[in-house]
């Protein structure tokens, strides 16, 4: 967990890497659904370029889908999900179901300014200062609402973990490999 810009991708997939489970990125999912054009995709897009969550039916069904492939059955770890406390509850009876209890919750704790910061700099290229493709979603406005989404929907889903002794905060200042060898030593 953490706020946009927080690092939650790059280490998720670092962890995912180290551990040999399975990456459930809802946020890769949707945006790979959004570039194939599917039905999916069309209904994921409106809300995703307005920096919207996409409705919780649709992510709890891409998660629990995805909890099923094969290479999922050793272990997973879930980025950028549950985002709302609806969803929190959902996987909470989902892996109920499947005798799968979370083993923890990972926050990546950065302050609001270096998050922002960091999302601006995925603007800009750092040689030439000139504009670089970028995430649809990464434009200052989608930005700023992507922060009071998460304000307002994810962060009580904080004390949804914190209540149940699973929420361990992680230092997210410095570099990848800084954030990673906490990350590492937190687990
Ligand atoms: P970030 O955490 O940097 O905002 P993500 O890649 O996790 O980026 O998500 C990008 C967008 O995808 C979100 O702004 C939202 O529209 C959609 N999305 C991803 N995960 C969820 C989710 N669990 N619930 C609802 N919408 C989601």
């Amino acid at each position: 967990m953490g706020t946009p810009g927080a690092g939650k991708g790059t280490q998720a997939k670092l962890l995912a890497g180290r551990f040999g489970a399975c990456h459930i990125s809802t946020g890769d999912v949707l945006r790979e659904a959004v570039r194939g054009g599917s039905p999916l995709g069309l209904e994921a897009k409106r809300y995703m370029e307005q920096g919207l969550l996409v409705p919780d039916d649709v992510v709890i069904g891409i998660v629990a889908e995805r909890l099923d492939a094969a290479d999922c059955q050793g272990g997973f770890l879930l980025d950028g999900f549950p985002r709302t406390v609806a969803q929190a509850k959902a996987l909470d009876a989902l892996l109920a179901r499947r005798g799968q209890p979370l083993g923890g919750v990972l926050l990546i704790a950065l302050p609001r300014e270096a998050a922002l910061e960091r999302l601006a700099g995925r603007r800009v290229c750092d040689r030439c200062g000139g504009q670089l493709v970028q995430r649809g979603d990464d434009r200052e406005e989608t930005v700023r609402h992507r922060m009071e989404v998460y304000a307002r929907e994810t962060a009580p889903v904080l004390e949804h973990y914190r209540a149940a002794g699973l929420l361990r905060e992680i230092d997210g200042t410095g570099s990848r490999e800084d954030v990673f060898r906490r990350v590492a030593a937190g687990v």
